[in-house]
């Protein structure tokens, strides 16, 4: 009897028919000999009104009009207790849903098993599963449907893991249990080579390496949350993305038959055979672009400015420097879009110190990105990219790369034009290969 983990997302539990469909999944691996551990979202939607409801009521909107310091967020730990809740419901309806076809099943919440957290609250990591009675369970029979996003912090609070969370929990309870496989149930039958949505022409890949789809999810594909592929590699994982729309009764055969043809597997690259030098192309519309005109060209700037960004916790991704004849330098950088407004306020308090001449951010751009492990071993990947790029008047204003991917900054009217230009460029359309 093997032990699997299945994962739920949003539009997979929307509703009660949907939750229904869910549960004759679980309940075809039930049949076929399996202990199941069930990890539920929240309801499409329903974390987005419940974030919305909590800066309502602490009245964000009104106070960043007001000038107030962003950084002076709501209570995190209230944030919690009231974000947390979509997945409670969830949990329970899918429990009982189970019970009335003749399921054996309980709901869990985070603190119940627990699963422990730290106390970054909105964003916690996970620290510890205690797995010995839910084990006990689950080898008794019952399925475990548990709450995905939350756990308990160390004060007794309740945590959740930051947005898109529960295939974190999902990939951490396999590892916690050494389930066979976690089985990540979503909108799509897989993990495409770029996302579905914009190019029709992707098509879905049999199987990717943890390394890759790290790389594509950070750089924007949202169907994997980046820390639970970072997790599943660490722990070896085997995650299987697959799609809750497909018939329940497709695809219940037994582990020893394969899992080829019913998801993606995201697994270790020596288990892929077929490796194309791109395999995937991302996108992501979420940073946003600083400029400083004008810095005096001197030892010590680029510490001036980033020393202060680092302080105030914001991220730097992509960077670029011009220094021009007439002894200046132009810096041009990109931070996460929620954190412009912050970092446009400690660079103007940095004015004098820093010396630049004028400052300027904007949201107008997108980062497109091409991945593949087989970058390592061919060279050009980049200069072809540039080219078909320039041949569609495409400017490029950034550029930041890696082992295996190549990341473009763009004016976001060019994005999906971008992302089609590459899909193409590198052979990824339907089912050609290069
Ligand atoms: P869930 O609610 O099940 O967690 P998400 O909305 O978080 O689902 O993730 C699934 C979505 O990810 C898909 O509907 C698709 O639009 C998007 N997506 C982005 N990039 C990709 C990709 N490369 N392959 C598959 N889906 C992708
Ligand atoms: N419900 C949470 C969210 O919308 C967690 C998740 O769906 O994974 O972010
Ligand atoms: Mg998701």
């Amino acid at each position: 009897m093997a032990l699997l983990v299945l994962k739920f997302g949003g539009t997979s539990v929307a509703d009660l028919e949907r939750i229904r469909n869910a549960a004759l999944h679980v309940k075809r691996e039930v049949e076929a000999g399996h202990a199941c551990a069930v990890v539920v979202s929240a309801m499409a939607g329903q974390t987005n009104q419940l974030v919305g409801w909590v800066e309502e009521a602490w009245g964000y909107e009104e106070r960043q009009q007001n000038g107030e310091d962003a950084s002076a967020h709501y209570d995190g730990r209230e944030y919690d207790a009231v974000v947390s809740s979509g997945e409670q419901v969830t949990s329970g309806l899918l429990a009982i849903v189970l019970q009335a076809m003749g399921v054996k099943a309980r709901s869990w919440q985070g603190w119940q098993i627990p699963l422990r957290t730290d106390s970054a609250h909105r964003a916690a990591r996970i620290i510890g599963i205690d797995v010995e009675e839910l084990k006990g369970r689950l080898n008794g029979g019952e399925v475990a449907v548990v709450a995905g996003f939350q756990g308990i912090a160390p004060e007794n609070r309740i945590s959740t893991l930051g947005r898109g969370g529960s295939d974190t929990s999902a990939v951490a309870l396999g590892a916690a249990l050494q389930a066979e496989r976690c089985d990540i149930y979503t909108d799509v039958d897989g993990v495409y080579t770029t996302d579905p949505k914009i190019v029709p022409r992707a098509h879905r890949l049999d199987r990717i390496s943890y390394e890759e789809m790290l790389e594509m999810a950070s750089l924007g594909a949202k169907v994997l949350q980046t820390r639970s592929v970072e997790l599943a590699m660490q722990r070896g994982v085997r995650v299987l993305v697959r799609s809750s729309f497909d018939h329940p009764g497709y695809g219940g055969q037994p582990p020893e038959h394969g899992v080829e043809g019913l998801g993606t597997l995201v697994c270790h690259e020596d288990e892929i055979v077929e490796q194309n030098v791109v395999s995937g192309i991302a996108y992501a519309r979420d940073e946003a672009k600083v400029t400083l005109l004008k810095i005096a060209d001197k030892p010590g700037v680029a510490a001036q400015v980033f020393g202060p960004l680092a302080s105030a916790n914001i991220n730097v991704d992509m960077i670029v420097q011009n220094v021009s004849e007439d002894g200046y330098t132009d810096l041009t950088f990109t931070v996460q879009g929620s954190d412009l407004d912050r970092a446009l306020e400690v660079l103007r308090k940095a004015q004098d110190r820093i010396g630049y001449f004028d400052l300027r951010g904007s949201t107008d751009i997108a980062k497109v990105s091409a991945i593949g492990v087989g970058m390592r071993s061919h060279a050009g990947v980049a200069a072809q990219m540039f080219s078909a790029l320039a041949e569609k008047g495409i400017n490029i204003e950034a550029i930041s790369t890696s082992e295996i991917k190549i990341s473009v900054l763009i004016d976001a009217a060019y994005a999906e034009l971008a992302v089609r230009t590459l899909h193409s460029l590198f052979g990824l359309d339907s089912r050609e290969r290069p």
